[in-house]
């Protein structure tokens, strides 16, 4: 899963430009080496940052990326604003996961799915982010009042 599906960015684009092409001189083999490593510095620095506030460390953002991810970092194709949009969806996956509803999710939803769910908005949605755990066997914290569904 890219960056761009994480986010939920539209993926037309990325046919007409897979940026696999984009860009081929990329891994020229006699790129300097000094390059290379001011390059991983500073993305783990990103990385760092982007980590900053919230529940996830520089590791398991860097894992949640591909390699592609990784190649559009260094070519610029996103930026650190990104990658802290990334980071915070990441560590809200994670909680979901774990059936910790995230701090952005104050509102009561209703999911055709799951019911009445914890989301960031309120609203009537055919499917939720808590859908992946109703489907898993992993809990789905209810609002108050709403303890079973259907
Ligand atoms: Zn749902």
């Amino acid at each position: 899963m890219s960056w761009r599906d994480i986010l939920g960015w539209a993926t037309d684009t990325q046919a007409q430009n897979p940026h696999y092409s984009q860009n081929t001189t990329k891994h020229d083999v006699s790129a300097d080496c000094a390059n290379t490593a001011l390059q991983d510095r500073n993305f783990t620095r990103s990385l760092t940052d982007a980590c900053q506030i919230v529940e996830l460390t520089p590791l398991q953002l860097h894992q949640a990326l591909s390699p592609e991810d990784v190649d559009d970092w260094i070519a610029g194709r996103f930026d650190d604003r990104t990658l802290a949009a990334l980071a915070q969806v990441v560590a809200e996956n994670r909680q979901i996961d774990q059936g910790i509803v995230p701090e952005a999710f104050t509102a009561i939803a209703v999911c055709e799915g799951c019911g009445p769910v914890w989301l960031r908005v309120a609203a009537h949605v055919h499917g939720c982010p808590w859908c992946w755990n109703r489907a898993a066997g992993r809990p789905v914290p209810r609002p108050p009042g709403y303890r079973k569904f259907p």
